[in-house]
Parts: C-alpha cells; sequence; structure tokens
C-alpha cells in the first residue's frame, strides 16, 4: 500500500478478511480491533469473517467435548465480540470455492487464514483400514454434530482401543465409556444420544507409547476420568516406570507432577483383585505400549478383531524403545487420538509435514520462502496442532503485529466496499448465513433444551437441557436464513 493511499481512514478502512470463526479467528479479528492504531485512531478496519460451517465458532462448537461445559464457555467470550457489530460473520461460505483466492484479494487488502485442524493424524500400521478402525478426531465431529459428518456412528464393539495420551484420546474414551443418560445434560444432539445408548461398550482401553510422566494430558482433564457414573478405571503396576527423565520433569514440572500424583492415587486405591471392580463399565490406562498392528477378525473378515502392541521400556530420556514384547488385546474397535493434522488449502503454499500453511511468524510465505503480500496465518494452521484454546490468543496478537507492521506494503484491493462482496456471493447463489442468523439458530437450539427442560427431561431422564444442537447443514442454513423452523 503506498502512503499516498487513503486506506485506513474512514471514508476507506483497511478491509481484512478472516478464513475461520474458531478461536483463532475470532481473536485475530477482536485483536485487531483493539489495537493500538485503531483505538488511537490512526487506522480505520472493516473486518468479514468466513466460516465453511453455517454457525460460528469452529473448534468450540465442533471440537470440544459435549460435557466440557468450561471449555465450551469460551463461546460466551468469543459471542461477546461477534455481537459487538463491529466484524461482519458470513457462514455457510467455502474457501476456494464459494470466495476464492483472487476474489479475496480484489476485495481485501489482507486476509488471515485461522482454519484450524480438524483431520486425524495418520498412523501407518498394518489393518489400520480395516473395518472398525476411527479416527478420533471423525469421533469427535460425530459426538459434536458436525454437519457433514455422517449422523450413524457404528457403536456395536463391546471392548475398544484408543490409541494415544493426549487429551483428545481422554475425550474419546470419556465419551465412549460414559452412560448416554449421563451426557442427557450436555448440548449432544438426539442421534449421538441413540447412538451412545444403544452401545453395548464394557471395556475402553486408552494406550500411550510412553511412560506415565511423559502423558500430554492435562491435570484436570485426567481427573475428570474418575466422574464418570459406573465406570471403573483401571491402572496396571507394571506400567508405572520412571527413568530419570521422568524423575526430573516429576521435579521440575508441576502438570506432570499432579498427573503423576493423580494416577498413582488411583492404582494405590484399586482392589488388587480387579473382579471386585463393581462397575459396569471399565476404563483401563496402559502405559509403555507402541501400537503395532491392528488385527482383523478371522470370522468377521474385514473387520478389526484384536490390537497388537510391542511393549516398550523408557531409555533413560524420557523416550521409548521396544522389548520386542509382542502384547495382543482383543478389540473390536480401534481409534486413534495421536493428533489432529492441517488441510491443505487451494492457492496457499502449504507444508504437508507438518499439516500448516509456510508462514513465519504467521506471514504466509511463497515457494522461494517470500512473504506473499497481504497474507497471514493464525491459530493451529500456522503453529500446528498443540496447545491449548488460550495459546491461540498469544499466536494472533503475533500475527496481527505482523500484518500492522506491513501495512504500508498491503497490496489494495479493487474492490473494498463492503457490500461488493455481499454481491458477489449472492450472484453465486451462496447461501451464507450471518450473524443475526446465527443469533437466530442459537435461540432455536435454546428452545430445544427448554422444551425438552419443560417435558421433564429426556428419554425418561429428569434434566434441565440448556440446549440441543441442530446437526443438518441444510436445516441450520433454514433456521439461520428466516426459513421453515425446521427440526433437529
Ligand atoms: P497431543 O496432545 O499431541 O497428544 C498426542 C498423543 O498421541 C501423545 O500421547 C503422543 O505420544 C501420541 N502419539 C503420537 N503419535 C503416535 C504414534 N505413532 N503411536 C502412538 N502414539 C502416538 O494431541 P491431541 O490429544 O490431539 O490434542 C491436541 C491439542 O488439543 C492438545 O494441545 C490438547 O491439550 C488440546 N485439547 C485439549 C482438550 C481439553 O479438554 N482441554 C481436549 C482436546 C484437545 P508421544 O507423546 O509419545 O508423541
Amino acid at each position: 500500500m503506498s502512503s499516498s493511499t487513503t486506506v485506513g481512514t474512514a471514508e476507506r478502512p483497511l478491509r481484512v478478511a478472516v478464513i475461520g470463526s474458531g478461536p483463532a479467528g475470532v481473536y485475530a479479528a477482536d485483536i485487531l480491533t483493539k489495537s493500538e492504531a485503531v483505538k488511537s485512531g490512526e487506522l480505520t478496519v472493516s473486518i468479514d469473517l468466513f466460516d465453511r460451517y453455517p454457525a460460528p465458532y469452529g473448534l468450540i462448537r465442533y471440537g470440544v467435548a459435549p460435557d466440557h461445559p468450561r471449555i465450551k464457555g469460551i463461546v460466551n467470550a468469543l459471542h461477546k465480540v461477534l455481537d459487538r457489530g463491529d466484524i461482519r460473520f458470513f457462514g455457510n461460505v467455502e474457501y476456494g470455492t464459494d470466495i476464492t483466492i483472487d476474489d479475496l484479494r480484489s476485495h481485501y487488502d489482507a486476509v488471515i487464514f485461522a482454519t484450524g485442524a480438524i483431520k486425524d493424524a495418520d498412523l501407518n500400521i498394518p489393518g489400520i483400514e480395516l473395518d472398525g478402525s476411527y479416527g478420533g478426531a471423525d469421533f469427535v465431529s460425530w459426538y459434536d454434530g458436525h454437519p457433514d459428518v455422517s449422523r450413524e456412528w457404528p457403536l456395536n464393539a463391546k471392548e475398544v482401543a484408543v490409541i494415544g495420551n493426549g487429551n483428545v484420546a481422554l475425550d474419546v474414551a470419556r465419551v465412549l465409556s460414559k452412560h448416554a443418560d449421563d451426557l442427557l445434560v450436555t448440548e449432544i444432539p438426539e442421534n449421538v444420544y441413540k447412538g451412545l445408548k444403544a452401545s453395548p461398550v464394557t471395556d475402553v482401553h486408552i494406550f500411550g507409547r510412553r511412560g506415565p510422566a511423559q502423558v500430554k494430558f492435562t491435570p484436570l482433564e485426567l481427573r475428570e476420568l474418575s466422574h464418570s457414573k459406573d465406570v471403573d478405571i483401571v491402572l496396571y503396576a507394571e506400567d508405572f516406570e520412571f527413568d530419570e527423565a521422568s524423575d526430573d520433569a516429576i521435579q521440575s514440572n508441576n502438570q506432570i507432577k499432579t498427573m503423576v500424583g493423580t494416577l498413582t492415587n488411583w492404582i494405590a486405591e484399586q482392589p488388587e483383585d480387579l473382579s471386585e471392580l463393581k462397575a459396569s463399565r471399565r476404563l483401563h490406562l496402559h502405559f509403555l505400549h507402541s501400537p503395532l498392528e491392528i488385527v482383523e477378525d478371522p470370522e468377521n473378515p474385514g473387520h478389526v478383531g484384536g490390537m497388537r502392541f510391542e511393549r516398550t521400556e523408557l531409555d533413560g530420556t524420557g523416550n521409548a524403545r521396544g522389548t520386542g514384547e509382542i502384547i495382543e488385546y482383543p478389540v473390536q474397535a480401534v481409534y486413534r487420538a495421536i493428533g489432529y493434522f492441517g488441510s491443505a488449502l487451494p492457492d496457499v503454499e502449504f507444508d504437508h509435514k507438518r499439516g500448516v500453511v509456510v508462514n513465519d511468524g504467521g506471514r504466509v510465505l511463497d515457494v522461494d520462502g517470500q512473504h506473499v503480500p497481504g497474507l497471514y496465518a493464525t491459530g493451529w494452521i500456522k503453529r500446528g496442532p498443540v496447545g491449548l484454546i488460550g495459546h491461540t490468543k498469544g499466536d494472533a496478537l503475533e500475527t496481527v503485529t505482523y500484518l500492522l507492521a506491513d501495512r504500508e506494503n498491503l497490496p489494495v484491493a479493487a474492490e473494498p466496499a463492503e457490500d461488493a462482496v455481499v454481491s458477489l456471493l449472492e450472484s453465486r447463489d451462496v447461501r451464507f448465513t450471518s450473524w443475526e442468523g446465527w443469533l437466530a439458530l442459537d435461540e432455536h437450539e435454546k428452545s430445544l433444551g427448554a422444551e425438552a427442560t419443560a417435558a421433564g427431561g429426556s428419554h425418561g431422564v429428569a434434566v434441565e437441557r440448556e440446549r440441543v444442537k441442530v446437526v443438518p447443514r441444510d436445516h441450520m442454513v433454514k433456521i439461520s436464513r428466516g426459513g421453515v423452523q425446521a427440526s433437529v
């Protein structure tokens, strides 16, 4: 942007598009509007937030487990930002098809990609393609009522393996093992309740490839496992191995210390004879198990029948090495929860090894490592799927700081009028949703919750339901756009 242009003034604000309305996108938009330059009146900005889903909030709506109201509560903060009215929301708009990079270039001076990561990282072991082998992230999408995921989920396994020792593994294992009635207080959609209610599951096993001091869980989430009614936690003494690095971690890291404390307390309280456990379901935590192969069920060809591991031992540095001992567990389903992976975006250089947009501190780079003027990234698509939601704020601040530092050199949009992008989407028959549309859908979902509460609860269980989620994309769009009050 040459200094002689008037971009950034009240007559011609700096036009910025943010792609993705999860925490990363909303934080970036919010931080930009609250930047010193804007607050002092030196700069005027006009921000449009796009999302491929008809509803905002990304990961919070479609990635956080329904029985995590504390984290779901972040929605209230995001709502406040978008409800101020200085950031426009366009839902149900897919980057790359409904709106392309060329469109964004001609309507905005800068674009921030905040598309997150929703896919499962690959686990390349034999048998991964068998029926009954699933991605944890796909299961999360299902139980969170993601509009693009099948509404049916095959829950017919009695014994299940969950691979990974991160918080997603805990979420997946907790939801699989919890009794469906105990989830009725949450916003779970009807189809999810019915699916979980019919599940014959008795044993869910979580497997970590390293030791108890190397888990990637967080203390609160780990402790929460013991809150599920009629689910016993089972641990195994032979898995409690600590090397020098483990001792160092326990001494120096409070979170690790707390979690090792929790785990050792649990095992100390456990009866020696496991048959004395009384719950109808068990959640087993195993350590030092490295996944080798998903075994086919000989009586049900093409379907998971077991999970084979190599037992590992710690090598002194906190890493694990194989011992050559092979252990097999009879399971009928395997969920890998070994991390998320970002998806490539059209017309943006992508690092296929790390699953991130190629960038330097949030400045998007081209194939030669040069900053593409006007393009930025933030959140998991910038730094990979690590860290809690709060970490995303610092990330957004870094990206926005670069954007503002680049202000004088941004390419100037040819069609900056706010109406122009609306006309473009309308001309393409894109059934986009708006903030007002979301408020209508929000009300609708809350009214479904109120109806259930007034009727004395759901499915014979007396619970207060704050919300019942609407799942099909079409229904979400219809309700948001003021159409028929479609049901769930
Ligand atoms: P994560 O925290 O990175 O954990 C991944 C786990 O998978 C690790 O235990 C890792 O073991 C294991 N793993 C990776 N590759 C493996 C392989 N080939 N074989 C066996 N195990 C393997 O990932 P995540 O659970 O997807 O979570 C992503 C982020 O979201 C994290 O920051 C998490 O805290 C956050 N999150 C938070 C919540 C919450 O409730 N607060 C809920 C969900 C997610 P190694 O350590 O040995 O590599």
